[in-house]
């Protein structure tokens, strides 16, 4: 019924969504919800997009006659949508109303649950639909699956962050934990959203909800971001805030930074770095091109305008995946994540690997430089992937 299902569908979003692996199996999932087999008993025999409310059938028509007052975010071809299909089934308004909300809570649930921590704007734009909710709602609405995909192992105290970027993206962080290792290497909530963002080249976030209020590291970490000013920081079930109220007559990159033009983090950068000739031939030698290209892209990318010693780092994993990360700083220095940190966010929002899975890591840096990660990379990956190589590739400018 799955590959049924996806012919049938017509060209929209739902098309290329569910045609992804994972979501195959949703479509078997939800084929044998209540909900599909009702619409199937009531003579509509194929399945189209709106059984699943992306076009507006699970919109609750109820709230659709709210938003013609004028109170809800819906335009004008949404709504007009809605009455059609609306009028196309025969559905009381409070089974509609149900199934909606039913169908999009579980949708957005199983989305996280199933270890996602990208959302494309097509995709954030369907949940908006389904759950009428704005932005902001529907950013706050994330948090609590979210916070399930933490890893504190010492604390047990799970955080979720959820942030949108101004390309309406959605990217989830949570707070990373290491037993038996300093406290320093934990990764807070919102440097993994940010990290995660970052790694998508996303330019800027103007929103963030999260499940707690941000620690006085995150704040100053986040101060980093381009337009933070303006990002909104909703904490849940309490008002809109902005950085300002939360870290004021803060130190900032500009007490550090004199020269305007320096991008900010998530903005473009590109450090010059190259492999010196030894590390490129032992790239050749060990068979390492792959992942030390992916180590020096990281390097490039890397946000070190404090220290200007940029370091970057990739991981192979026992199945051939690479994951790659930069250093990031904070012009408070402390706050900054290190390069195998920011791999960490990357194996797991993109693979949900398990740190052990992985088996070679080659960092990029400066040799002689006065910032330097190769031995803490190195007793780390002794702690969470015991049977993990590191070699060190020297490059230079
Ligand atoms: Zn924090």
């Amino acid at each position: 019924m799955a590959a049924q299902l996806g012919n049938r569908l017509a060209p929209t979003l739902l098309d290329s969504w569910w045609s992804r692996p994972k979501y195959a199996t949703w479509a078997t999932k939800y084929d044998r919800t209540s909900t599909c087999r009702a619409h199937i008993k009531r003579g509509h025999g194929v399945l189209a997009p709106q059984h699943f409310g992306v076009t507006g059938l699970k919109l609750p028509v109820s709230k659709l006659r709210g938003a013609e007052k004028g109170h809800a975010h819906r335009n004008i071809s949404q709504k007009r949508t809605l009455g059609a299909v609306s009028s196309t089934l025969n559905i009381s308004e409070t089974e509609a109303d149900n199934e909606a909300g039913e169908t999009a809570r579980k949708l957005v649930k199983q989305a996280v649950a199933e270890g996602r921590f990208v959302f494309e704007r097509e995709e954030v734009d369907a949940f908006k639909q389904m759950l009428n909710m704005t932005d902001s709602q529907l950013c706050e609405h994330m948090i609590s699956p979210a916070t399930k995909l933490a890893r504190p192992p010492i604390s047990g105290y799970y955080v979720g962050a959820v942030g949108m970027g101004e390309s309406g993206r959605v990217y989830l962080g949570v707070n990373l934990e290491f037993s038996r290792l300093p406290m320093q290497m934990a990764v807070h909530a919102e440097q993994f959203m940010v990290a995660n963002a970052l790694r998508m080249k996303e330019r800027a976030i103007v929103r963030l909800a999260v499940s707690a209020a941000p620690c006085g590291h995150c704040r100053q970490f986040m101060a980093e971001l381009p337009r933070v000013d303006a990002m909104e920081i909703k904490v849940i079930n309490q008002p809109t805030m902005f950085l300002p109220e939360l870290l004021p007559a803060r130190f900032g990159p500009e007490d550090l930074l004199h020269d305007s033009s320096t991008p900010r983090l998530l903005e473009d950068r590109h450090n010059g770095l190259t492999l010196t000739a030894a590390a490129a031939a032992l790239c050749l030698d060990e068979d390492l091109s792959a992942i030390g290209d992916a180590a020096l892209d990281a390097a490039n990318s890397a946000y070190t305008p404090y220290s200007e010693c940029p370091s970057g780092l990739a991981v192979r994993t026992a199945c051939g995946s690479v994951y790659q990360g930069g250093a990031v700083e904070s012009c408070a220095y402390n706050p900054g994540m290190s390069p195998l940190q920011t791999t960490l966010v990357a194996a797991l929002a993109e693979g949900g690997h398990r740190w052990e899975e992985m088996q070679t890591a080659v960092l990029v840096e400066l040799p002689g430089a006065p910032v330097q990660h190769a031995e803490i990379v190195e007793l780390v990956l002794k702690r969470i992937a015991p049977n993990a190589r590191l070699v060190v590739l020297s490059a230079e400018r």
